[in-house]
C-alpha cells in the first residue's frame, strides 16, 4: 500500500524535513509538500531585507532546488488539519489526504491582547513583512528633516527585534537617514532570559548603533502615532514594528490536537496527541524534560534532521528515535556586527571565551547560514549567497 506523507510548510522545519524524508522513505510512499510560498525563505536573515531589499535572492531558494522531482508540491495557504478524516484542508484547492502529516507551520505573532497593537505595527515574519518595513522605514525618513526626525519604534527585544533595530540603524547609516531608533522590552533586560554577558554585548552594540534602549515598562496600548506604556511617558512613532512574541498558526485553530497557545504539543519523537500527526519548529512544543525546545531555527534545523527518519520507523512499525535539543550557542547580528555567546567548538578548537564580537562572530553568523543554505540546495548555492548573510 502506498503511504501518502504530507510536510506542511517551507520553513527550516518543512525545508529540512523534506530532505530527510526524501532519503528515508522508501519506494512505496509518496511524499507531498504544501506551503503558502513556492521558496524556502532563510527567515533568520530576514532581517537584512529591511537594509536593502536585493538580498531576498540570496535568502530565498524555490522549492525545486530542495525537492526531488518525485515530490509533489503544492502552493496553498493550510487553513486546517482533519485529524479525524486523516485530511489538509487549504483555501481554494481539494483537500489534501494523507496517512501521515507534518506540522511545520511555523510561528504567528502574539499581541497578549495589548489594545491597538495589532493594528497599528508591523511584523516580521515573512519575506512581504520585511519588504513592507523597509518600505516603511524609507518613506517615514523621506518625509522627516534633521530636526524632526523619523521615530522607528521596535517592541520586543529578543532575536528578531535586536536584529531588526540593527539593520535600521545600518539604513539609516547608508542613506544617512533622519531617524531615530527605539527598541522597547517589557523586562528588565534586552534578550531577555539569557547571560548577563551577552546581554551587555548586545546593549553596547546596539547603543554604539545609536539605538535608543528602553527597558522593565510594558506597552499598555498602540495608537496611530504613540505607544503608551504602564509608567513611563509615552512614546511617538511614525513606524512601530511588533516583533514581542510568538503564537501558533490560526490554519490550526480547529485541528483536534493538543496544543498550548495554538501550538501543538509534541513528544520527543515528535507525535502528538495523534499519532499519525508529527509535529515541529515552532509550530510544535516539543517536550524535553524540564524545558520544551525553543522556538528557533537552530531547533528546528536540527529537529528536521530526526523527524523523517521517525516517520519512516512510524510507516514501518518501528520504534521512534528519541531526539534531544543540543544549545550549540548562540549568534546575533547588530548591523555589520555581530556577538557569539557559548558557541560549541568545532573542529576540535576550544574558545577560551563564552562570548566575543569582531570578525569572528561576524564570520561565524555567516557560515551557519551558509550551512544551513548548504544542507537543503548545495555549497556552491551557499557560496553565491554569502555576502548577503
Ligand atoms: C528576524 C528574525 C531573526 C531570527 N533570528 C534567529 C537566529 O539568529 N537564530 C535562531 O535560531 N532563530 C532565529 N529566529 C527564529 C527562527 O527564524 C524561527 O524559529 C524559525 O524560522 C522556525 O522555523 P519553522 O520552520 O518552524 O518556521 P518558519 O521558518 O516560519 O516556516 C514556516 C513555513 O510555513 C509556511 N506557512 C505558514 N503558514 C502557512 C499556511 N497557513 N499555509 C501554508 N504554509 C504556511 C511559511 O511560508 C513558511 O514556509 C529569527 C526569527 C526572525 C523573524
Amino acid at each position: 500500500m502506498t503511504e501518502k506523507v504530507v510536510v506542511l510548510g517551507a520553513g527550516y522545519a518543512g525545508a529540512g524535513a523534506i530532505n530527510t524524508l526524501q532519503s528515508e522513505l522508501g519506494e512505496d510512499a509518496r511524499l507531498t509538500w504544501i506551503a503558502d510560498v513556492d521558496y524556502h525563505l532563510v527567515l533568520h536573515e530576514a532581517h537584512r531585507v529591511i537594509r536593502d531589499p536585493d538580498v531576498r535572492s540570496d535568502i530565498t531558494f524555490p522549492v525545486e532546488e530542495i525537492a526531488d522531482p518525485s515530490t509533489q508540491f503544492i502552493q496553498a495557504d493550510v487553513t486546517g488539519l482533519d485529524v479525524d478524516e486523516q485530511v489538509v484542508e487549504l483555501a481554494d484547492a481539494e483537500d489534501v489526504e494523507y496517512d501521515y502529516v507534518l506540522v511545520a507551520l511555523g510561528s504567528q505573532t502574539a499581541y497578549y491582547g495589548i489594545p491597538g497593537l495589532e493594528e497599528h505595527s508591523l511584523t516580521l515574519k515573512s519575506l512581504d513583512d520585511a519588504l513592507e518595513i523597509h518600505e516603511a522605514v524609507k518613506e517615514a525618513s523621506e518625509e522627516a528633516t534633521r530636526g524632526e526626525p523619523a521615530q522607528v519604534v521596535i517592541g520586543g527585544a529578543g532575536l528578531s527585534g535586536i536584529q531588526t533595530a540593527g539593520e535600521i540603524a545600518e539604513f539609516r547609516d547608508n542613506h544617512r537617514a533622519p531617524i531615530e531608533i527605539h527598541l522597547v522590552e517589557a523586562l528588565e533586560e534586552i534578550f531577555p532570559g539569557n547571560d548577563p554577558e551577552i546581554q551587555q554585548a548586545l546593549r553596547d552594540l546596539l547603543e554604539d548603533a545609536g539605538v535608543q534602549i528602553h527597558t522593565d515598562d510594558p506597552i499598555t496600548e498602540a495608537t496611530e502615532d504613540h505607544i503608551e506604556f504602564d509608567e513611563g511617558e509615552p512614546l511617538e512613532h511614525d513606524v512601530l514594528v511588533w516583533t514581542g512574541g510568538i503564537t501558533g498558526r490560526d490554519a490550526l485553530d480547529d485541528a483536534d490536537l493538543e496544543k498550548e497557545h495554538n501550538r501543538v504539543n509534541a513528544e520527543a519523537t515528535f507525535q502528538t496527541s495523534e499519532e499519525r500527526v508529527f509535529a515541529i519548529g515552532d509550530s510544535a512544543i516539543v517536550d524535553q524534560g524540564d524545558q520544551p525546545a525553543p522556538p528557533t531555527a537552530q531547533a528546528a534545523w536540527q529537529a528536521a534532521e530526526v523527524v523523517g527518519e521517525n516517520i519512516a520507523r512510524a510507516i514501518e512499525g518501528r520504534p521512534l528515535k528519541t531526539w534531544e535539543f543540543t544549545d550549540k550557542g548562540t549568534v546575533i547580528s547588530v548591523g555589520e556586527k555581530a556577538v557569539a555567546h557559548e558557541v560549541k567548538p568545532a573542529l576540535g578548537l576550544s574558545l577560551p571565551v563564552d562570548t566575543f564580537g569582531g570578525k569572528p562572530a561576524q564570520t561565524l553568523k555567516k557560515l551557519i547560514a551558509a550551512r544551513w543554505i548548504a544542507s537543503i540546495t548545495s555549497w556552491n548555492t551557499a557560496r553565491k549567497s554569502w555576502s548577503s548573510l
